[in-house]
Formats: structure tokens, C-alpha cells, sequence
């Protein structure tokens, strides 16, 4: 499968440490902000002025070390003070292994509650994002451990776990990011169909309007958005109890409409210079961006390691998979 290259892709160290060197590459800049914050207030300005609102993602991956870990922190911190000095409408999203959940619990928790501390002074909400299953309890343990202080604090469940029934239940009080899922996890742990997932997905979207705090229903399925607004409607759910969320650089024209048409809306906006397993992902979600990297990867002026050999990895995979 097309999606299991990419998902491999995405895990490879050698070429996430080539691309933080080589800048946005490969098509990238289409859907990654910029690779400083000064590039991606302005493009959070342009959103706002759209009528949307922004959640900004400083990107990182592979972080073991303890250094590289405050470093994300201190970064992440740089942001909240901007976003609130340029008075934007925007918050936070992060990943606990960006601040050293695989390094030491205790230390990320530290790195976290300063980040939470921080946001609650300005009234700025910080969504935790979920990764991939072996993260996910210590990720609630994280946030059920700062509720205990602050309720600037929300998450996300992932539609194809079997636990996220259970998990929206004991979460109801939260906002929540409901979403599909984006990693690749085994049966033991998740629906593996597109039927199963679209099914639970709409079962835990309705659980949440109906009996939630506030819901931001992120998806760029134009078939789940079109339910969700006929359920709102026939639920008479208040617009101010829930928006939709898409990735920056996706569906544009559907990000605009639907905020024209009055609906809450709040672009991800991913900024910084640790795109490339952001990136990877998208691809292996919805190949067809791959003509994106193609026009990258085969113009001279993107003539860089990491054009080179995400190239040839691509293609030596995808003819030994035509040969079968
Ligand atoms: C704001 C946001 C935050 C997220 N946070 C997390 C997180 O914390 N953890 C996590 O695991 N995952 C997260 N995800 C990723 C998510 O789990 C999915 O992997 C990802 O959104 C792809 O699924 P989808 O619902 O967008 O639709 P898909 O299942 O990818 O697509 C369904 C259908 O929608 C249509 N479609 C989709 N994209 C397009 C397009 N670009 N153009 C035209 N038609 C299209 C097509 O008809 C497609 O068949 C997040 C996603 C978003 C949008």
C-alpha cells in the first residue's frame, strides 16, 4: 500500500534531519505555514481576515534529547507570546514527544504545565494532539493531571481506536478535536475499514454535540461535514457549541465557504523547520498530493539530498510494486 510508504517514509531520521537542514522542500510549502513565527503570523493574519480562526502547530519529531525537548518548549512559548502581542485569533496545538514524553514523563509534564501556565494568563486554549497508541494513556495522564489546575486544556480522539468510545465519555467536559486518525495501528487496537472508522467517527461527533463541552469536528470529508450539518440543524445545536477544523493548505475554497456560511471555523496551521513527517503523513492520507513532490522532486532547482533520496525511495518502491 501507497499509504504504508509514506507512513515509513515519515519515520525516517535521516531524512527528517535532512530536511530541517534544507528548508521547505517537496512540495511542502503548500501546506506547512512557514518555517518562523514571523511567516506564519502573517499567514494567520490572512486567515483571520477570512473569518477564521487559527490553531498553530510548531512542528517537531524524534525528540530524545532533553535540550532539543526545552528547546520545542521555549519555541512554543516564543508563539504564545506573538500570537497574543499581534493580537491574532489563534491558539495552541502540541505533541507531547515534541516536550519529552519519551524522554522522562516528569520532565514533559514540567515542560507542559509551564506551556499551559503560560496560555492561561492570555485566556488561550492548548489542544493536546494524540499521536500514535503507545502515547496515548500517558497523554491522558498529562492532561488529567493539569485539569487539576487549569481548563485551558483540551484534546483529541481518534475515531478508529475501539477505546474512544469509552475515552469521549470520560472526556465529555473538554473541548475535543474529534478526528479519524492518522497513524497506522494495528487490529488489535483499531477498526481497520473506512466503513467501521466513518461509522464511529459520526457515532462520537453526535455523542459530543449532543452531551460536550465544545467540539471542533476536524475532517476534510466533505461527506461527514455535509451529516454534521444536517444533524445540527435537525439537533438544533447552537453554532457557538462546535466548529470544523482542516489542515492549512486543504480544501481552501471549502474552509472559506463554510465560514462564510457562518459556521466556526479554525484552520491548523503548521509552522517550522521539522516539516517533513508532518508532510509524509498528508501523502500517505491522500496520495494524490503526490504530483506535488513530483513537480519538486523533478525540477533542478530542488536538487537537495533530501529531494534526491525521498525520490528515489519513492520510486524504487512504487515500481517494485508495479513488477507484482
Ligand atoms: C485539524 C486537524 C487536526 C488533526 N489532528 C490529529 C491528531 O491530533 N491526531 C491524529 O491521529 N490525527 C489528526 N488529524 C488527522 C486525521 O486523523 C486524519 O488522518 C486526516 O484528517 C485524514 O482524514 P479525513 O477525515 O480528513 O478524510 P479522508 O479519510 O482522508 O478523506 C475522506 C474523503 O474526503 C475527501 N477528501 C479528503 N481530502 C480531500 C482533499 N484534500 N481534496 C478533496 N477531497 C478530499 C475524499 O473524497 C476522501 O475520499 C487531524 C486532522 C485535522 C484536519
Amino acid at each position: 500500500m501507497l499509504k504504508d510508504v509514506f507512513i515509513g517514509l515519515s519515520q525516517n531520521q535521516f531524512l527528517t534531519a535532512a530536511a530541517k537542514k534544507y528548508g521547505l522542500k517537496l512540495g511542502a510549502q503548500t501546506v506547512v505555514a512557514g518555517t518562523n513565527i514571523e511567516e506564519t503570523i502573517a499567514s494567520i493574519r490572512e486567515l483571520n481576515a477570512q473569518g477564521i480562526s487559527c490553531t498553530v502547530d510548531n512542528l517537531g519529531e524524534f525528540v530524545f534529547e532533553k535540550e532539543e525537548a526545552l528547546k520545542a518548549k521555549n519555541s512554543i512559548l516564543e508563539v504564545i507570546e506573538s500570537i497574543h502581542a499581534n493580537g491574532v485569533d489563534a491558539h495552541i496545538s502540541l505533541k507531547p514527544t515534541q516536550i519529552g514524553l519519551d524522554i522522562d514523563y516528569d520532565f514533559c509534564y514540567e515542560n507542559l504545565k509551564e506551556i499551559v501556565d503560560a496560555a492561561s494568563k492570555y485566556d488561550m486554549h492548548i489542544n493536546i494532539d494524540m499521536e500514535d497508541y503507545g502515547h496515548v494513556q500517558p497523554s491522558y495522564d498529562l492532561i488529567d493531571e493539569l485539569l487539576k489546575e487549569y481548563d485551558n486544556v483540551g484534546t483529541v480522539i481518534q475515531s478508529y481506536f475501539y477505546r474512544a468510545e469509552d475515552d469521549i465519555k470520560e472526556r465529555k467536559d473538554l473541548r475535543l478535536r474529534i478526528v479519524k486518525g492518522a497513524y497506522k495501528e494495528p487490529a488489535e487496537y483499531a477498526y481497520q475499514t473506512r466503513e467501521e472508522i466513518d461509522a464511529n467517527f459520526i457515532a462520537l461527533i453526535e455523542y459530543h454535540l449532543l452531551h460536550g463541552k465544545f467540539t471542533s469536528i476536524a475532517t476534510h470529508d466533505h461527506h461527514i461535514i455535509n451529516h454534521v450539518i444536517q444533524f445540527v440543524e435537525e439537533n438544533e445545536i447552537p453554532l457557538e457549541k462546535f466548529e470544523f477544523q482542516m489542515l492549512y493548505g486543504f480544501r481552501k475554497d471549502m474552509q472559506l465557504d463554510l465560514a462564510n456560511k457562518g459556521y466556526n471555523f479554525c484552520t491548523y496551521v503548521p509552522f517550522g523547520d521539522d516539516w517533513y513527517g508532518y508532510f509524509m503523513r498528508r501523502l500517505a492520507e491522500r496520495p494524490q498530493n503526490l504530483n506535488l513532490v513530483a513537480k519538486q522532486v523533478f525540477n533542478k532547482r530542488t536538487n537537495t539530498a533530501i529531494g534526491l533520496v525521498a525520490g528515489a525511495f519513492l520510486l524504487g518502491r512504487l515500481t517494485s510494486k508495479k513488477k507484482k
